[in-house]
């Protein structure tokens, strides 16, 4: 039964319907893969039993021919989403034992439409991370290995556990976040597909939030159409989200013909950063011109503001991080530092955030309180809030002179060794989302596609990214793409 972990979420879903294997096939064989793969520490919480009922559910409404797209299909939910009497604690010791009486819109949603839960995958602290080492559980581990060493690599982050998951079969498909790029780095560190939604297409209802004005969830997956799939089941509007569209959600899969004849896309050369590894820069390259290849226009763009993405991200996503986590105070969610005799409620406050906070994450609060703080707001939050919308206004041009969607790196490395980065200045990890960064500010949706294997035999990977809602015609502009590359590597199994 191993093979079934195997499929696709598209295949999957076809043999479901098919009756080529039941609900509780599927997941029985997904249990087994997770018990045995708990080196790669993907998984932070199994829930077996909830899977077990959701598969003999889904197969009754299979069994009656009443089947969306994800029933009966086993899916990896990453740790901030809010899932009902489940542990929800974003990776952070500070949630301990928090259990939500509810469920984000995102999982009720993927929820009623029959999908199953295998259990909760692993992150960075509140999403602050591209390695998957502040988290409170310990790192996730890459299934991927540089040749034949056995030095551990970072999956990315902070999606890490949905990255690792997906790479190594222990889920069809994973849901993951991404502020500043932690579905993009992790998919594309792993050899996956993951797609960073226009913000406003997926509800941030019941998702622990980091910086909300960045914060969209999005689908990890085997590959493009999967993405489509699992991105339509996730997408709508929500009444219970302010910041979410009242728009139509389109079929995406049904968008993906691999034709892109006449398509323009934009190579921003702004893009192309001293000390860029020649690998990556030769992948780029490769990609543009598969794309040709396939009846696309290729064009020069430039992006002017691109250099000033890293600095002003680091502002904003620290300051609006900053006063999200004001809640954890040891009143009303998780963990209560232990008191002594004569403490008020202020050390109350201070112990309980200090014990449960991580230092990242401390480094994030005490950045963010500072450029909020009255004397620094205009010289910081202000400054960074108009390099923002001069950033989006460079995407915004470009798309006006006709430009359909823009080629990039996804990351400017490999994956790197867990560990690799603990000496280095914290900007050394920042630079990691070098590429993501600005997609995320102009609220765009942005795709991770693996293109090749760089020297060291690890995946890497291309990023499209399109005009605002035009998730569709970025999936299919991907599809031609994965198409063309073929990538096909799956890593070595030693776990
Ligand atoms: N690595 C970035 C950060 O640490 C992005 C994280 C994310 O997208 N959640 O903020």
């Amino acid at each position: 039964m191993t093979d079934l972990t195997k499929l696709t979420l598209a295949q999957a879903r076809d043999g479901l319907r098919a009756k080529d294997f039941t609900a509780p096939e599927l997941t029985e064989a997904y249990l087994a893969a997770i018990d045995a793969a708990d080196a790669l520490n993907a998984y932070v919480h199994k829930t077996p039993e909830i899977a077990r009922q959701q598969a003999e559910f889904a197969q009754t409404r299979i069994r009656a021919g009443m089947s969306p797209d994800l029933c009966g299909v086993p899916l990896g939910i990453k740790d901030l989403f809010c899932t009902n009497g489940v542990p929800s604690q974003a990776a952070s010791r500070i949630l301990d034992g928090f259990k939500p009486p509810y469920d984000s819109t995102v999982t009720e949603q993927l929820h009623k439409q029959g999908a199953v839960m295998l259990g909760k995958l692993n992150m960075d602290e509140f999403a602050m991370g591209s390695s998957n080492e502040t988290s409170c559980y310990g790192n996730a581990v890459n299934p991927w290995r540089r040749g034949n060493e056995a030095t551990a690599l970072t999956p990315g982050g902070s999606s890490g556990g949905s990255a690792a998951a997906v790479a190594a079969d222990l889920c069809a498909a994973a849901t993951g976040t991404d502020t500043g790029g932690s579905i993009r780095q992790p998919a594309a560190f792993t050899g996956i597909v993951g797609i960073k939604p226009t913000y406003g297409r997926v509800s941030r209802w019941g998702i622990i939030a980091f910086a909300s004005s960045l914060d969209q969830a999005g689908p990890m997956t085997k590959d493009v159409r999967d993405a489509a799939i699992m991105l339509r089941a996730m997408s709508g509007h929500d009444p219970k989200d302010s910041t979410s569209a009242d728009l139509p959600v389109p079929d995406f899969e049904a968008m993906l013909t691999g034709d892109i004849r006449g398509k323009v896309i934009g190579l921003p050369r702004e893009y192309r950063m001293d000390g860029m590894p020649g690998e990556i820069e030769a992948l780029w390259h490769r990609g543009a011109e598969m794309l040709r290849d396939a009846g696309a226009e290729i064009r020069d763009i430039s992006l002017p503001h691109t250099k000033y993405a890293l600095p002003a991200y680091y502002v904003i996503a620290p300051a609006e991080a900053s006063s999200n986590l004001a809640r954890y105070d040891g009143v009303r969610f998780g963990r209560r530092a232990k008191l002594s005799q004569g403490d008020g409620i202020t050390d109350m406050y201070e112990k309980t955030r200090a014990e449960g906070f991580g230092p990242e994450v401390q480094r994030r609060v005490m950045v963010g309180t500072y450029v909020l703080s009255a004397g620094f707001y205009d010289a910081y939050y202000n400054r960074a809030r108009k390099v923002r919308a001069l950033i989006k206004r460079d995407f915004d041009l470009a798309f006006a002179d006709g430009i359909d969607a823009i080629l990039t790196p996804a990351t400017p490395s490999s994956a790197f060794g867990l560990g690799e980065m603990a000496n280095a200045d914290p900007v050394q990890m920042y630079l990691n989302d070098v590429f993501t960064v600005t997609v995320n500010l102009a609220g765009l949706p942005g795709v991770s596609v693996p293109a090749g294997l760089d020297t060291k035999g690890l995946p890497l990977g291309l990023q499209l990214i399109g005009r605002p809602w035009d998730e569709g015609d970025l999936l299919n502009v991907a599809y031609s793409l994965e198409r063309a590359a073929g990538f096909m590597a799956k890593p070595a199994k030693w776990w």
